[in-house]
């Protein structure tokens, strides 16, 4: 049986509770979400945290709603949101049915009930779903501290595996996601079995204009090795060309070059890179597809 070392246990009242534990007992506290990686990593002795901060009382970062603020309307989701309150919540799929796309194949009931979003970005596995996700959508990252609050794009977030931009006295409070209405957006992944973590998932949100061009787009790739989990050089293509066949093959291609996926037990380097491909092209298609009014 595997057990944790021997750790202290608090239970914040408060995301400023929290922010003060975090700086009271430093770099050896660490907060815990759903737990649902933090304590098997602690199982296997690959975390050793002397202080565990939990903060599921803090219902003050558990919603989900649309706000207007300096930058236009927003979906702003709470940080210790459930994956499956996002899964459920009506608002950000009608906004953005890459959300429900990306939860339904996050594990099984049980993980998404415990599970929460802001413990996914943290977490920064390189095959969590929710980053490649967010990236697509240009999402805004709010990290508390003791100095107050800052702002940082998602696509700076992550730092490299199991990496982030958040310190050690400072707590992750909520992703905020632009609403530009319009678009239409998707998750598509390939997994061994359902429920399983990606060999390797796309995302892709599309604005089209009225000439049936691309005027916006947002890339996301998981688990194949791509730079901040998007593809940058495959977004500057499709700008400004017609959202067709050809133009959606040539991003597919172009976003696969410049992934760098690592062989593992879920499969060897070129099937990855062949999968950031076709997930490319498949995620493009879907979201022009809802953009268009068409595919649900
Ligand atoms: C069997 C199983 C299958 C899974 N399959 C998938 C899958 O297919 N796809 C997928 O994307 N994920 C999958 N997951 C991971 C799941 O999504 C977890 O919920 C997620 O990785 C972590 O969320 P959590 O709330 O449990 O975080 P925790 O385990 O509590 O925390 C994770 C890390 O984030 C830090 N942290 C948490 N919240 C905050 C915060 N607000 N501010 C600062 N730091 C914070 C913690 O200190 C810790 O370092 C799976 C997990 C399991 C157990």
């Amino acid at each position: 049986m595997q057990v944790p070392a021997h750790f202290e246990y608090q239970r914040a009242t408060s995301v400023d509770h929290a922010i003060s534990l975090l700086a009271r007992y430093g770099p050896e506290a660490r907060i815990v979400a759903g737990g649902h990686s933090l304590i098997p990593m602690m199982k296997l002795r690959l975390a050793q945290p002397e202080m565990l901060i939990d903060i599921n009382d803090l219902d003050e970062l558990g919603e989900i709603r649309v706000e207007v603020g300096d930058e236009g309307a927003e979906l702003r989701i709470g940080a210790m949101t459930r994956h499956a309150d996002l899964l459920g919540s009506a608002v950000a799929g009608e906004h953005y049915p890459m959300l429900h796309d990306a939860e339904r194949m996050i594990a099984d009931p049980l993980v998404r009930n415990r599970g929460t979003v802001g413990g996914s970005v943290c977490q920064a596995d390189p095959s969590e779903d929710l980053s490649g996700a967010f990236t697509a959508l240009r999402a805004t990252a709010v990290i508390r501290g003791l100095d107050g609050e800052r702002t940082v794009p998602v696509r700076e977030f992550f730092t490299g595996p199991y990496q982030t931009v958040v310190g050690p006295a400072e707590i992750l409070a909520e992703l905020r996601v632009p609403l530009r209405p319009g678009g239409g957006s998707t998750y598509l992944k390939v997994d061994r079995r359902a429920g399983d973590w990606a060999v390797a998932a796309a995302a892709a949100a599309l604005w089209l204009a009225p000439d049936g061009t691309v005027a916006e787009v947002g890339l996301g790739l998981t688990a194949v090795g791509a730079p901040d989990f998007t593809a940058v050089q495959a977004e500057e293509y499709l700008r400004g060309r017609p959202a067709t066949e050809e133009t959606f093959a040539e991003a597919g291609r172009i976003a696969a070059e410049h992934c760098s996926p690592v062989a593992d037990q879920r499969g060897p380097v070129d099937y990855k890179r062949h999968l950031a491909d076709e997930l490319t092209v498949r995620a493009l298609r879907r979201a022009a597809a809802r953009a268009r009014g068409g595919e649900a």
